[in-house]
């Protein structure tokens, strides 16, 4: 393990003590310039103009009430947020997230993620993210679409196709999407199509970006595994999770000839060594919005509440649920039984103990920003249709959609090896991802 560049470990310092009781944002933070380290070193020139404490600094930060009148007729208040971090590149976009867990500290984490995972996407798209502490679980579908026309009734005036441009995260699907956007149209009287991403078919949205960034993930795996000499054919995959990635990556690994042994969801996981009807389980989740453990009544398979999902045998893992839900604990057992790949579907689910143990039993590890960019990566695509005003076939999209992600695992290859350090896709996406942001800042002033 390489150590912090002293210059870096100033940035280090002034971002902890600028943000205080951040904790995602400072683990973020901390893996990407513990990994910029060996570029510091040939390109000095890039810490001249406190270019790399910019980088870690948003651009701009927004912060507002969310009132809202629940079934009872009682008034709510939420608290609602849209970091705006990079527009070196192109117009903010990132998703937003509804959970109860959501404060600064995790928009900001994810919001940071985004400006490398855009970049390595190699669209033109800058980086944001935002959401709300406001919880779905158990609200009506009245409640949900009060809520989401309350926060875009803030929300609006900071948007726009060209200035910041938001899509789904956990607890915001197509249905808040659509909510989202029918208030902007309302509140500014523009069909605006590119403002937000992540829409339904008949009203701009993308074919495949439903299952993009579960697609993604899994192309991005079978790089990984190509690297290795083989492919998925046969291969035990455990994913995690049970929203949308984890749902269409258990969907592509089956397409391709894996079998998927184990989901989960905040109850609990499923195991089924004679692989989980993936189908089956889509339309539990996705059209019923049932529960995991509603499966193996129907569909058999053992439900297990309580316990760790890596418990379970694997040759590969996706964990798919969201932040740090891999800790070195679990990752001790995927290595112990024979686990041999591990990428992230969500953003940051391994903690950075759970890579140091996967990277010292010697399991090919690919960080987020990397594997999960297909579902960004189509959302510029959406964004690209609604400019033309055109629409792509399912195909087309699938096929860009492989494009990207085989661009992106070549980038963190090729990087890697630049670097010195072969293999190394968690320092080759940070140092891929940042030169571009940097050249592209660097170019346009002191911004
Ligand atoms: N929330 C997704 C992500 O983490 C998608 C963002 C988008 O499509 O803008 O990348």
């Amino acid at each position: 393990m390489s150590t912090l560049h002293p210059k870096l470990a100033d940035v280090r310092d002034t971002i902890h003590r600028r943000n205080p009781g951040e904790a995602e944002f400072h683990q973020a933070v901390d893996e990407v310039l513990l990994s910029l380290t060996p570029m510091i070193e040939r390109h000095p020139d890039y810490v001249e103009d406190s270019l790399i404490e910019r980088f870690c600094e948003p651009e701009r930060q927004i912060i507002f009430r969310v009132p809202w009148v629940d079934d009872n007729g009682c008034v709510q208040v939420n608290r609602g947020f849209r970091v705006e971090f990079n527009s070196a590149l192109g117009p903010y976009k990132g998703g937003l997230r509804f959970h109860p867990s959501v404060y600064l500290g995790i928009v900001k984490f994810l919001g940071f993620e985004q400006i490398l995972k855009n970049s390595l996407s190699g669209m033109p798209i800058g980086a944001g993210k935002g959401g709300s502490d406001f919880d779905p679980k158990g609200r009506s579908e009245g409640e949900i679409m009060r809520f989401c026309q309350s926060f875009m009734t803030e929300l609006y005036r900071h948007l726009g196709e060209y200035t910041d441009v938001p899509a789904g995260d956990i607890g915001v699907g197509g249905r808040e999407v659509g909510f989202l956007f029918g208030q902007y149209k309302r509140i500014t009287n523009r069909y605006e199509a590119g403002v937000l991403t992540g829409k339904g078919l008949a009203w701009g949205g993308a074919r495949a970006r439903t299952e993009a960034t579960g697609y993604g993930t899994v192309y991005f795996v079978e790089h990984m595994l190509a690297e290795q000499g083989r492919n998925l054919e046969g291969l035990d995959v455990v994913v995690s999770g049970a929203g949308n990635v984890a749902l269409y990556a258990a969907q592509k690994v089956t397409q391709l000839g894996g079998r998927v042994v184990a989901m989960s969801d905040s109850g609990g996981y499923l195991v089924d060594t004679d692989g989980i009807d993936v189908a089956a389980m889509i339309g539990l989740k996705e059209k019923r919005r049932g529960r995991i453990s509603e499966y193996a009544d129907t569909h058999g398979g053992r439900h297990v509440s309580g316990g760790s999902i890596w418990e379970v045998p694997c040759t590969v893992a996706l964990p798919c649920a969201t932040q740090n839900e891999l800790d070195a604990e679990g990752a001790h057992h995927l290595a112990r039984n024979g686990c041999q790949v591990v990428a992230e579907g969500a953003n940051m689910p391994a903690t950075p103990e759970a890579v140091e143990v996967l990277r010292e039993a010697g399991v090919a590890f690919a960080p987020g920003k990397a594997a999960n960019a297909g579902g960004v990566a189509v959302s510029a695509l959406e964004m690209q249709q609604n400019a033309t005003r055109d629409s792509w076939s399912f195909d087309h999209t699938d096929a860009r959609l492989r494009e990207i992600m085989a661009g992106i695992h070549r980038t963190c290859v090729d990087t890697a090896e630049a670097y010195d350090v072969p293999g190394d896709l968690v320092t080759g996406a940070n140092i891929g991802g940042f030169l571009r942001v940097a050249d592209a800042m660097n170019a346009q002033g002191v911004i």
